[in-house]
């Protein structure tokens, strides 16, 4: 056991000693326990004037307590403005003030918090006193996080998110930057762009439910995306206005129905399975028999594929043999050389393999049930089947 008089043997606050018996007495706060405490402990040596070390004196808290203005300034500088509602606070404190700590309170029947459980929490009732601002665990707009040690404070802003939808009218451009092209037009960074501007933040990137070819136009009711922009000054902004200057910018792409979302819908839109009908102009070596190739569309409606990775994405994907339902397939008419079809396909079909057999790797396919060669000129993706529309 202990005599509570031996606190009186460190260095320790008022608030400090009270810390050390957190868990005794709720609904009291630390400093209130260390009134208790200095009573008490002034009682037992027989001195009614006893008193525990001034915070700044302290061996544990070096008076961090009492410089909370100062860290307001500090974080409100890092701020610069940012909006947002909800934040929550973590703290770095010295080894040294850790172990100390931890020492003191073994001593005495680890029956204590620690000091940045009690830092985080009496610092977030202050901040959110002056700044209005809720104080949230839960997926918060900032993390203030403050260096006691040094009297520092880093501000990590959450990145904003917004859902939409995207008609892409090239068939130049891909999805994403890096990959195909880091200098010229994408999907992303025509959207991105100027969605950023707008948010003042620092990058974006666009996470879509799947993705078309470079060369395939995105038409119809468009293709679900989540774009993240991070750092973001602002969290609220006009939308309307932010999409008519993307789909007045003429760069052949559009958006629709943008919305601010939820990180989670990242994944999910990624994660989103839907069939798609695509309209593709088909081109043969000789004139096209509309009859046979009649035939041929009717064979394919209704059954079922299998799609061994294609050669050309055979370096990202692995090789594997798939099944696919095509659900139909109309021929909607032929000139010369080339026919337009429409094909309603399982999410994940290679269409242009559907079409060509890509060397006898898609079974069947629409040039072996015709009977020669046919290749895809054009394609177009236009439906997203998601059932709303
Ligand atoms: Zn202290």
């Amino acid at each position: 056991m202990f005599q509570l008089s031996e606190l009186a043997n460190y260095h320790l606050c008022k608030r400090c000693s009270g810390r050390v018996f957190a868990y005794h007495g709720h609904g009291i706060s630390n400093l209130d326990r260390g009134e208790y405490l200095r009573f008490a402990i002034g009682c037992e040596i027989g001195d009614p004037d006893f008193s525990f070390s001034d915070p700044e004196n302290c061996q544990v808290c070096h008076g961090i307590f009492d410089r909370f203005e100062d860290l307001y300034d500090l974080v409100m500088k890092k701020i610069d403005g940012a909006q947002y509602k909800t934040f929550l606070v973590g703290s770095v404190f010295s080894e040294d003030t850790i172990r100390t700590e931890e020492e003191i309170q073994k001593r005495f029947g680890s029956t204590g918090e620690s000091i940045k459980k009690e830092f985080n929490r009496e610092f977030g009732k202050y901040f959110s006193a002056r700044t209005g601002k809720e104080y949230s665990q839960d997926n918060p707009d900032l993390t203030i996080m403050v260096n006691a040690e040094y009297l520092f404070a880093e501000v990590k802003i959450r990145s904003v998110y917004i859902y939409g939808k995207y008609r892409k009218f090239r068939r130049d451009m891909p999805q994403t930057r890096w990959i195909h092209r880091p200098d010229g037009d994408t999907v992303e960074s025509v959207i991105g762009s100027v969605l950023v501007r707008y948010a003042e933040g620092t990058n974006y990137y666009l996470h879509g439910s799947g993705r078309e070819d470079v060369d395939v136009r995105m038409l119809g009711n468009g293709r679900e995306f989540v774009l993240e922009i991070e750092n973001p000054k602002y969290r609220e902004f006009d939308l309307r206005a932010a999409t008519l200057e993307i789909n007045a910018s003429g760069n052949g792409v559009e958006v629709l129905d943008l919305r601010f979302a939820e990180r989670n819908e990242v994944s999910e839109v990624k994660l989103e399975k839907h069939n798609k009908v695509y309209d593709a102009l088909i081109v043969s070596d000789s004139p096209v028999d509309e009859k046979r190739l009649s035939d041929a569309c009717l064979n394919l409606a209704g059954k079922n594929i299998y799609q061994r990775t294609p050669l050309r994405v055979a370096q990202r994907r692995s090789d594997l043999v798939r099944t696919r339902h095509i659900d139909q397939v109309d021929l909607v008419g032929v000139s010369g050389n080339e026919a337009e079809i429409v094909i309603s396909a399982e999410a994940g079909t290679y269409i242009k393999e559907l079409v060509n057999g890509d060397g006898g790797r898609t079974k069947p396919s629409l040039s072996e049930l015709y009977g020669s060669p046919l290749n895809i000129k054009e394609l177009d993706v236009i439906k997203i089947c998601r059932g709303e529309d």
